[in-house]
């Protein structure tokens, strides 16, 4: 687990393939610098997007950009560019950067200014933008699926927002592997929310069901997209609340986001999931999604790797 832990969790071994924007230059990561008085890193003010790049071409970024502008305007801070700025940006990074799987992380925080907790005034936001080569999925993931651990859900009540402001979500994640879970769930007053980075999904008698869109869940573009896929297949969909009771028996357990895109879960805690594989419903749903990628012509999978142990 050590092994496999870090393969997922820390990127230092891993030489720095990538770009920058920042502030409207493009740079290396090494050259790339940020204010100590940025808001960002004193206080979290700020937001963020990851968006994936299949084949050079980032997927669902109007979704991811929209998304963006509503976290902007839920935190009060004015964007400096519009959407399409940010669109013809992101585009530019990946071309320079020559990367065909990859990642794009976009940042906007409040700026830099005198640490005080009231806005600034007069201060342009920073905007970073970055694309790397994407973090890999281990293959056991893809083919046996992963073990969930679940936890209180000790974020703020505004987890619409998709504010930099990580910090349950890192420790919830970190103790998660500690005890040899892949992912960590959050259970706020009995009931399932979300993952620290991912969205879920349970099959109830044949439904397929994923907690409402409310201020408790961030709205994965992913979750969006599975849920129309799940339509598209004819299978019911539901958006209501699922007990933590309702998580461990039901029949197919599966998280949603961008980067991990649809992956099986087989254990909750102790109780193991169906019979304890992939389900037939995530085979479906992940193979129609699959198919819809730029570019995809490969099997499932095919660009994660082997785990180190
Ligand atoms: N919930 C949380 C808390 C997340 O951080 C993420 C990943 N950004 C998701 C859900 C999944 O969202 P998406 O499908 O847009 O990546």
């Amino acid at each position: 687990m050590k092994n496999e832990a870090k393969l997922t969790s820390t990127r230092a071994d891993v030489p720095d393939r990538g770009l920058v924007w920042l502030n409207g230059q493009f740079m290396d990561f090494a050259a790339a610098r940020v204010s100590v008085e940025d808001r960002g890193f004193q206080f979290g003010d700020g937001i963020y997007e990851t968006i994936r790049v299949y084949d050079g071409t980032p997927f669902a970024i109007e979704q991811h950009i929209e998304r963006l502008s509503r976290s902007a305007a839920a935190i009060e801070l004015e964007l400096p560019m519009s959407g399409e700025e940010f669109v013809t940006i992101a585009q530019e990074l990946i071309a320079r950067s020559g990367l065909k799987e990859a990642e794009v992380y976009i940042q906007v925080t409040r700026g830099a200014a005198p640490r005080l907790h009231p806005f600034p005034i007069g201060v342009s936001p920073t905007v970073v933008m970055t694309v790397r080569p994407v973090r890999p999925i281990p293959r056991r993931f893809r083919e046996r699926g992963i073990v969930v651990k679940t936890f209180p859900d000790e974020r703020w009540a505004r987890c619409d927002i998709k504010t930099i402001c990580l910090l349950p979500n890192v420790l919830a994640v970190e103790r998660a592997r500690r005890a040899g879970a892949d992912e960590a769930l959050f259970v706020r007053d009995g009931l399932v929310t979300e993952g620290t980075s991912s969205n879920v999904f349970i099959v109830h008698r044949g439904e397929v069901v994923t907690p409402p869109a409310d201020h408790r869940i961030l709205a994965g573009v992913t979750r969006g997209l599975v849920l129309e896929i799940a339509r598209g297949c004819g299978y019911q969909t539901d958006e209501r609340e699922i007990p933590l009771s309702d998580l461990k028996a039901a029949s197919e357990v599966f998280i949603t986001s961008t980067v991990k895109e649809v992956l099986a879960v087989v254990r909750v805690d102790d109780a193991v999931i169906g019979n304890g594989e992939p389900g037939d419903v995530f085979r479906r749903l992940y193979d129609v999604y699959r198919s819809q990628l730029p570019g995809r012509r490969r099997a499932p999978g095919s660009e994660s790797v082997e785990e180190s142990r």
